[in-house]
């Protein structure tokens, strides 16, 4: 692999003619050992955010040890990089022949759960294994997120007190996990998720060994500069620490985002402008979907060796391919002497980014290289003092 000091280096130097995937080691093993060092309990990567190989092998050696994968393809891929990793399945909708093989060939013995029909299906394609941790999957409020994940998943926890029960019966151990979607922007909505949680506990009256808080830590975004994790961790740590469970219950999280956002961001060229509106190499088909789909803002930097004198202004981006979908309202703020040939450095694209590149007509194609240089935008390099007033702000 091409490693390079900067993705301004690398622009000026090979002046890339496709668009490119700048990977930065540091940052997701500064994310990692964060989270191993001060996450109350026990950290699993959701490996959805970005399932490349490397970026694994970094969040191993950094101390992530347990996976939380959705699909049977993420369990032999993460099985086959990191033999020695522990693995949580944890989709509530799994196909029986998945369980089997989870269970069987790659010693996964977690598993979630939201219905009775799914806990059957576990049951049955483990054949009644006695070894078995079971999440059941409770539904809680995304009003806190970015992105929600309320309607697809969980049972209600009005309606979760049988379900829990009969989980009781099979697990060996029982869990009680949650999402409240993705970039929670306040602590709170962990607070009121786990309020969720003991009001089920108390109704199905059932011992509990494992809280899962699920994913939804965020990262930072123009516009979507959230309070420090620090607060995220206590709120999480306070709510877990009333919670009647067992003495010797376990306290477990799984990014996906807050993980690796920061590790990748990618180099692409404008070859069009058509007044405030930029034609550029990479978008909705490639690592830009949320751009495009949700009107995520990423941050952007033009790439010059002299620094633009112009002020800023708000562009749009068009994708390559050729439909109107493949277009990006931002706004991202540019100078406004951006031209044709000029180089754009894309920010914070590590999760749910590089990870999600179609080759769709034609497009899709991104050399990786690594930089050394700092991510444009970095939760885990603030200061003492900018935490503090982060907290007093609040
Ligand atoms: C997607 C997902 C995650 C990761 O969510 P982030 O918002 O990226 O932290 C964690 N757990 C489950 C079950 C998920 O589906």
């Amino acid at each position: 692999m091409h490693k390079h000091h900067s993705a301004l280096g690398l622009a000026t130097a090979h002046r890339p003619v496709n668009p490119v995937t700048l990977i930065r080691p540091h940052a997701a093993r500064r994310a990692a050992r964060f989270f191993v060092e001060k996450f109350p309990g026990k950290t699993l990567y959701a490996v959805k955010a970005n399932p490349s190989p490397d970026l694994l092998r970094i969040l191993w050696e950094s101390g992530v040890t347990h996976y939380d994968v959705a699909s049977i393809a993420e369990v032999r891929l993460v099985r086959e990089t990191l033999p020695g990793a522990v693995l949580c399945f944890m989709h509530p909708v799994k196909a029986e022949e998945a369980i089997a093989e989870a269970y069987f060939t790659h010693g996964v013995r977690t598993f979630s759960l939201d219905s009775m029909e799914e806990l059957h299906k576990v049951s049955r394609a483990t054949k009644g294994a006695p070894d078995l941790t079971l999440c059941v999957r409770l539904r809680v409020s995304s009003e806190h997120s970015k992105l929600s994940l309320a309607s697809k998943f969980g049972i209600a926890p009005g309606e979760a007190k049988e379900l829990l029960f009969a989980a009781r019966q099979v697990a060996d151990a029982l869990g009680i996990c949650f999402h409240v979607g993705s970039q929670a922007m306040t602590p709170d909505a962990y607070a009121q998720a786990m309020e969720r949680v003991r009001q089920a506990i108390v109704d199905a009256a059932v011992t509990v060994d494992v809280i899962d808080v699920g994913g939804g830590f965020p990262s930072s975004y123009p516009g979507m500069e959230p309070p420090p994790l620090e607060l995220y961790f206590e709120t999480i740590h306070r709510a877990f620490e009333s919670l009647p469970v067992s003495y010797s219950a376990e306290l477990w999280a799984e990014p996906g985002r807050a993980l690796c956002a920061e590790y990748s961001s990618l180099v692409v060229r404008v070859e069009k402008r058509r007044g405030d509106e930029l034609y550029i190499n990479d978008g909705a088909y490639g690592a830009l979907f949320d751009a495009a789909h949700v009107g995520w803002r990423f941050p952007v930097s033009l790439l010059r060796e002299l620094d633009s004198r112009a002020k800023d202004m708000a562009f749009s981006f068009y994708g390559p391919t050729c439909d109107d979908l493949d277009h990006m309202t931002g706004p991202f703020m540019l100078p406004a002497d951006v031209q044709a040939g000029d180089y754009l450095e894309i920010g914070m694209l590590g999760a749910y980014g590089c990870a999600m590149r179609t080759g769709f007509n034609g497009f899709g194609k991104a050399e990786v290289v690594e930089v050394t240089d700092e991510p444009m935008v970095s939760l885990y390099t603030a200061t003492e003092r900018e935490v503090a007033s982060n907290v007093v702000k609040l």
